[in-house]
Order: C-alpha cells, then structure tokens, then sequence
C-alpha cells in the first residue's frame, strides 16, 4: 500500500510538471495508463520457480535487487522511472494506426504547442567502455571481449542461428530484430585487483572502492566484468538510475565465449536488455504481473535449464527461449517485437538514451 500511494503521488508529481491544460491532463490519463506499472519486487524468484531441470547452477540475475537497494538509496527514482515509463507507453501509442484508441498523435484535435517527439528508426550504434577488474593482467582474454560484442551484435541483430530453427511456430512472427551494433572498438579499461568478490552494491564502478568509473554513460554502455560472487551471474541498472553505475556488471565467468551453460555470453544479453529497459520475461511476479510487453505471455515465473516446449503457465505457453528469461545461454535465443518497440522509445527524440542518437544526421 505504501508504494501505491507513493506512486499516486508520482503521478501527480509527472502530471503537474507538464505544465499542460486540463483537458490534455484527462486525454493523457485516458491514453496512458499506468496503473499496472510497478518498480518495487519481493525479488523472491524461488517461490515462482518452475523447475524444468536439475536443481544445479540455476540462473541468478541480480537487477531486481539491485532497483529495490536503488529506490530506497534515491528518493527520486522512482519518479524518474514512473516518467520513462510514462514516455515509454506514450511512444507505443503513438505507433499503433491512426483511428484506433490511443492513436496516432496527428490525430489528436488539439496538438499541443511542442513538436511531436520524434522516432529513430536507422541502426543505433552504441559504444562500448569495458571495465575490467581482473586478479592478474590479461585474465579476462581479449579473445573473450570479441566474443562478447560479437554474442550481443548476433543477439540485437536478429542473427543468432537458434533463432530460425528452434523458435516455435505460434511465436515467429513475434521475433524482433532490434538493429542495435554495439562497436567492436571498445575502450577497454584494466585493473587487477586481488579481491576475491565484488558483491552487488556496485562497489566495482567506483575507483574510491577499488574499481572503475564509469565513463560518459550518456554516450557509451559501461560494461563492468568482474568477480561477482554468491553465485550472481551479473546485474543491469534500468533507465532512470544514478549516472555514475548506469550501466551493466557481468561476472568474470560468464563473459563472452566460456565454458558451461553460461558460457555463451549470454548473460550479457539478458542484461543490456535491462539496461534497454526490459523487465524479465514472468514479469517478477505470479500471472497477474506483467512485463509491461504485450507479446509475450503471462507466466508466473521464470524457467530454468533447457525447457523444452511447451511449457504451460497462467493459460498459455510459455517463451522461454526469450533472451529475459532464466534459461541456459543456448536455449534464449528471442526478442519481441513488443519488447523491441519498448527499448526504442528510450531512443526516442524525448527518451531516457535519446544522447546516443546522432540527431544532425537523422
Ligand atoms: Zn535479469
């Protein structure tokens, strides 16, 4: 209850600041609705877990902790994210076909003053900045980087070779390229350090703690690999966070081309989608949950191992092959479309990473 009336009161907050007229203020609130929207999780994955597998080395994404630790250090970020979440949803709106509810914004009788947001629909390039904390020089192998930027170009590219012969029929239609290259000539920055952990207070992206600040998150993705420890294979920060730890931490052994289940950097996939603002797959919670995406199924919680299809949750299949679920690296091999059109509104003239947009040239 608490967040709920903190949230009433967010609203209020982003619609008093946009210093808009009444009449706009009810047309937003019919066209966005935010209601569903929610940033606190009990982040208690094993009382949802549906075991499809073995009981060993289950995936453990950190970055719903990670938020609550963040919403209770900030005070603003919850207002923050209801904002993005606002423009988010608005963006969506704005491409569904003019005539249907919540359409087009050339169809609105009454224009504001401002100029429509505009979309970016070319190729986003974003740069890298790889951070890395190692015990000795060169453990983390410049093999191992290639190999990672070369996973997510596959990934956010739509080339992963899983992708075309094992996605079941009912979700193909659904699969997203989402045009995003990440550069294959990143900064990469080097310490060693003989901690054995750096645990999941972001302690890694601060040089008074030991590690690396991060370098312009406005126009680059920090990318910190690093002993995590307590069995965390990495964590993102979403949209809306401090600028000093905007960015991703992958665990050292599950960086690029490894060995294991998670050997297939895939980690890092699952969290740039959370740094492109997707929430996992289950939605954090039992069927009632969302994910804020609306082509993907409501499950109730997140699958493990390798799934094998199909598996059945809250009245429908599950897609568990998709990149924001807990799956082994070699069984996700999906976005959405829907989550594509989530993430791109960050890219958005009017969006959260519109700063690594080349507007001149657009
Ligand atoms: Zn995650």
């Amino acid at each position: 209850m608490k967040h709920n009336i903190s949230k009433l009161i967010s609203l209020a907050l982003l619609f008093s600041a946009c210093n808009v007229s009444d009449s706009e203020i009810s047309i937003n609130k019919q066209e966005i609705d935010l209601s569903d929207f929610f940033v606190y999780t009990t982040a208690d994955d094993s009382k949802n877990a549906k075991m499809t597998n073995t009981k060993d080395s289950r995936r453990n994404c950190y970055t719903m902790t990670n938020l609550n630790r963040l919403l209770d250090e900030n005070p603003g970020l919850e207002q923050s994210m209801y904002a993005i979440e606002y423009q988010t949803r608005k963006y969506i709106a704005s491409k569904k076909p003019s005539g249907t509810p919540g359409g087009g914004p050339n169809t609105d009788p009454n224009p504001t003053p401002e100029p429509d947001p505009v979309p970016y629909t070319g190729v986003i390039t974003i740069p890298l900045v790889i951070n890395i904390i190692e015990q000795y020089y060169g453990q983390v192998t410049d093999a191992q980087v290639e190999s990672q930027i070369a996973i997510l170009n596959e990934d956010f590219n739509n080339l992963n070779p899983n992708t075309s012969k094992k996605v079941p029929g009912e979700f193909a239609n659904r699969v997203a390229d989402f045009e995003i290259t990440f550069s294959d000539n990143p900064t990469i920055i080097r310490k060693t350090s003989s901690k054995a952990s750096w645990g999941t207070r972001d302690a890694m992206k601060s040089s008074k703690k030991g590690g690396i600040d991060a370098t312009d998150p406005a126009h680059n993705l920090n990318i910190w690999v690093c002993q995590i420890g307590g069995g965390v294979l990495g964590y993102a920060q979403f949209p809306g966070g401090p600028s000093a730890t905007d960015g991703v931490v992958i665990g050292i052994d599950y960086f690029g081309e490894t060995s294991g289940p998670y050997g297939d950097g895939r980690t890092a996939t699952h969290e740039v989608g959370h740094w492109l603002n997707l929430r996992h797959i289950w939605g954090d919670g039992g069927c009632s949950y969302d994910d804020f995406v609306q082509d993907t199924p409501t499950s109730d919680g997140p699958n493990y191992g390798c799934p094998i299809y199909p598996i059945v949750a809250c009245g429908s299949n599950d897609m568990t092959m998709n990149y924001m679920d807990y799956v082994y690296d070699d069984c996700m091999f999906m976005f959405t479309i829907g989550q594509n059109e989530r993430s791109r509104a960050l890219f958005a003239s009017d969006g959260y990473r519109s700063t690594f947009i080349d507007w001149t040239s657009n």
